[in-house]
């Protein structure tokens, strides 16, 4: 793990050499009751998935690897680990947001749908009105940003929101945009301190493909100090970092990895308002680190 402490003088070299590699939303199902750890301290359990690519044909693969029965075989592990609510934070679909993608996501998720509330965000590879259209329950919640989907997730001893970079499909780029900065700014100084996570689907880096108003979001959340963490996918690589004492946990992806180092799985965890451990499922690629469990401190 990365820890690196800067003035905000060096935030943007650190963006740019430091994270190259490193939606919409939705809620479907019940909320259910939280638990508590050994201490009595109140606890979140969340599933973390991100980039499961499911594509309209079962057989799609790619790399060798099979986005589909990926995540056929997540599920249940997911759901036997009774999570309070499961978060994707996108490339729900394989290339280009088919609505035989979606149909295919619904399928697959519906066990867990029965269990638990999921929650998904959208990517680059995600199509907002096809996505739309197929998961139509909603969570009631009125969509705070006009054309882009974030959903705040309330949960106990913490708050996720996860906010929506999809700027054009089958594009690798993503962005907030000036709109949903200015919501999420005014909704953070307004909203009480529980600590606070963000949930997109775009890496932090300073190349064509991350998100490209990362700077402009570090240079609003970093003085706001229930800011906690930030979790994303897009690079299909497991990573944890820090800036500004803010955590940056990259979540592998379900379909596949870019190279074999990369682990293909999910990510268990369970939030306190001081902390958070953080355990990968993996499933396939590199399964070296299954099993294994970060432990983090908010700032
Ligand atoms: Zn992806």
């Amino acid at each position: 793990m990365r820890e690196t402490s800067l003035r905000s003088m060096d935030r943007r070299s650190f963006i740019k050499t430091g994270l190259g590699t490193v939606g919409a939303l939705f809620a479907l199902g019940p909320m259910d009751s939280l638990g508590a750890d050994g201490t009595g301290q109140e606890v979140a359990r969340f599933a973390l998935l991100s980039d499961t690519h499911v594509p309209a044909d079962v057989q799609n693969n790619y790399r060798g690897f099979y986005p589909y029965q990926n995540l056929l075989k997540v599920v249940p592990d997911v759901a036997s680990c009774s999570p309070d609510a499961v978060v994707i934070t996108g490339d729900l679909a394989r290339l280009t947001g088919e609505l035989g993608d979606y149909a295919n996501l619904k399928s697959l998720l519906d066990p867990l749908v029965e269990k638990t509330p999921v929650f998904m965000g959208l990517g680059n590879h995600d199509n907002r009105e096809n996505f739309l259209k197929t998961f139509e329950r909603t969570s009631g919640q009125k969509r705070p940003v006009s054309g882009k989907h974030v959903v705040v997730i309330n949960k106990g001893p913490v708050r996720l929101i996860v906010l929506d970079s999809l700027l054009y499909t089958d594009k690798v780029q993503g962005l907030l945009g000036k709109a949903q900065r200015q919501w999420l700014e005014n909704y953070l100084r307004e909203s009480d301190n529980t600590p606070t996570i963000l949930c997109f689907h775009h890496t932090l880096g300073d190349a064509d493909g991350d998100l490209l108003d990362v700077l402009r979001l570090f240079d609003m959340i970093e003085p706001i100090q229930k800011v906690k963490a930030i979790v994303y996918g897009h690079s299909h690589v497991y990573a944890f970092s820090q800036l500004e004492g803010i955590h940056l946990i990259n979540l592998p992806a379900v379909g596949y990895n870019f190279n074999d180092k990369g682990p293909v799985g999910w990510v268990e965890t369970q939030l306190t308002s001081q902390g958070g451990d953080f355990t990968l499922h993996a499933v396939a690629g590199n399964t070296d680190a299954d099993g294994r469990t970060t432990k983090l401190t908010w700032r």
